[in-house]
C-alpha cells in the first residue's frame, strides 16, 4: 500500500499493555491464574457502582450528557474547585492526549521524567513534538532540578507523575514549589497523581494545592487504580478555566459513555469501599515487603499499591517463568529496568502465590 506517514509517528513504540487474564489462559491452557501487573484494584469494582451501571443501562439507547454534569458537580463539591475547572476524560490517557494536541505543535519541547508511565512520551511524539528525557535521580525519584535546568525557550509542558509509575516515589510539596518557582510562566506542569489515595507521607505534593497558582498547574486523577474501574475508561483532569475551556474545543462531545459517568459518581459515593480498598492494599505493601525481605529480594519502597523488584536476572525471562506458574507480573525492561520487574497488590491470596512463585522461579533462572 502507498501511503505516507510522518517520521514522528513512525518513532513511536506502541504502549505494551500488562498481559490480560484471558490471554494468558488461552496461550498456556492455565486456569486461576492471577494479574499483578496493571496496579488494578484486586477487590475489584465496588458493588455501588456494579448497581449503578446497570440501572443506567436501560437508557443505553440514548447519548450520554456531553457536560457529564453530575460527575463534574460531584468533583467539584468533593475537591471545592469549580465545576469549570474539571475535564472529564476516557480514562486520564485521553486527557494527557487532549493536553499535548492543544499545546504542542512540531518541535515544540516538553521534559519527561524517565522512567516514568510511558504514555507521555507517546502522546507528545504523535502531535510531532520533541519529548526531553530527564532521568530519575539515584533514589529513583523524579529529579525536579534536573528538569528544571532542561527548559529552554522551546518547552511548553513539563509532565510529572506523583507516585511516580513504575517507581512508586514521591516529591514533596516543598521540593514541587522550588521547582515551580524556577519554571517561566509560560510552561504548563501537567502532575499525573494516579495513585494519589494510597500515599501516605503527608509532605507529598498535590497539584490541586496550585490551581490558583500564577501558572497552569494541570493535576490529572483517574477511576482505573483505587476506584477499581479501569475497565470503564474514565479519568479527569483539573485545570485552571483557561485551559478546560480550550480542552472542550478539541474533546469528543461524549468522551465519557453514560455507564462511565454513573459508574464514577456510584464510586465516589462508596466511601467504605474506597478506604477498604486502601487497607488491603497497605496491609498487602507491609506482607508483601517482608516477604521479600525474607527472601532476600531487593525491593524499593513505595506510596502506591505497586512496587519494583530488583530480579538481578533477565526480566523478560522472570516474567516469562511467572506466566507459567499463572501469575502475570510486568518486565520493566520497556521502562528501561532490564532486571526490574513491578508488581501491584492483590489480595492476601494473590500476594502468597505471588511469592511462592518468585521463590520459586528465582531459584530457576541463572543470574
Ligand atoms: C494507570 C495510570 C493512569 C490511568 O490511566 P486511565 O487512562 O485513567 O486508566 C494514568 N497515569 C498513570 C501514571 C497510570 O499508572
Amino acid at each position: 500500500m502507498n501511503f505516507s506517514i510522518p517520521e514522528y509517528i513512525l518513532a513511536i513504540d506502541p504502549y505494551k499493555p500488562g498481559k490480560p487474564l484471558a490471554e494468558l489462559e488461552r496461550e498456556y491452557g492455565v486456569r486461576s491464574s492471577i494479574k499483578l501487573a496493571s496496579n488494578e484494584n484486586p477487590l475489584g469494582p465496588s458493588p455501588k457502582a456494579i448497581q449503578a451501571i446497570q440501572t443506567c443501562l436501560q437508557s443505553l439507547h440514548r447519548y450520554p450528557e456531553g457536560s457529564g454534569y453530575a460527575l463534574v458537580a460531584k468533583l467539584a463539591r468533593k475537591l471545592a474547585l469549580a465545576p469549570e475547572n474539571i475535564v472529564l476524560g476516557n480514562g486520564s490517557d485521553e486527557i494527557i492526549g487532549m493536553l499535548t494536541r492543544a499545546l504542542l505543535k512540531p518541535q515544540d519541547e516538553a521534559i519527561l521524567p524517565q522512567p516514568s508511565f510511558l504514555m507521555y512520551a507517546i502522546m507528545v511524539r504523535s502531535v510531532g513534538a520533541a519529548p526531553v528525557f530527564v532521568p530519575l535521580d539515584d533514589r529513583l525519584s523524579i529529579d525536579l532540578d534536573a528538569m528544571a535546568s532542561r527548559v529552554t525557550p522551546a518547552t511548553r509542558m513539563i509532565f510529572l507523575c506523583n507516585p511516580n509509575n513504575p517507581t512508586g516515589t514521591i516529591f514533596s510539596a516543598e521540593t514541587f514549589e522550588k521547582f515551580l518557582g524556577r519554571l517561566p510562566l509560560e510552561v504548563i506542569v501537567v502532575v499525573d497523581e494516579a495513585y494519589i489515595e494510597f500515599v501516605t507521607d503527608p509532605q507529598c505534593a498535590r497539584g490541586t494545592d496550585y490551581l490558583n497558582a500564577d501558572r497552569a498547574v494541570v493535576t490529572l486523577r483517574t477511576f482505573s487504580k483505587a476506584y477499581g474501574l479501569a475497565g470503564l475508561r474514565i479519568g479527569y483532569g483539573i485545570m485552571p478555566t483557561a485551559l478546560s475551556g480550550i480542552l472542550h474545543r478539541i474533546r469528543q462531545p461524549f468522551n465519557a459513555s453514560s455507564p462511565a459517568q454513573a459508574g464514577a459518581v456510584a464510586a465516589l459515593n462508596d466511601e467504605a469501599f474506597l478506604h477498604k480498598t486502601i487497607r488491603l492494599v497497605h496491609e498487602g505493601l507491609g506482607y508483601l515487603s517482608e516477604s521479600l525481605d525474607r527472601l532476600g529480594i531487593a525491593h524499593f519502597p513505595t506510596q502506591s499499591n505497586f512496587f519494583l523488584i530488583d530480579v538481578q536476572r533477565d526480566a523478560d525471562d522472570v516474567f516469562k517463568q511467572m506466566l507459567a506458574e499463572g501469575v502475570i507480573v510486568r518486565s520493566m525492561t520497556a521502562y528501561g529496568y532490564p532486571h526490574y520487574i513491578r508488581i501491584n497488590v492483590g489480595l492476601r491470596e494473590e500476594n502468597e502465590r505471588f511469592v511462592k512463585a518468585l521463590a520459586k522461579v528465582l531459584e530457576k533462572c541463572e543470574n
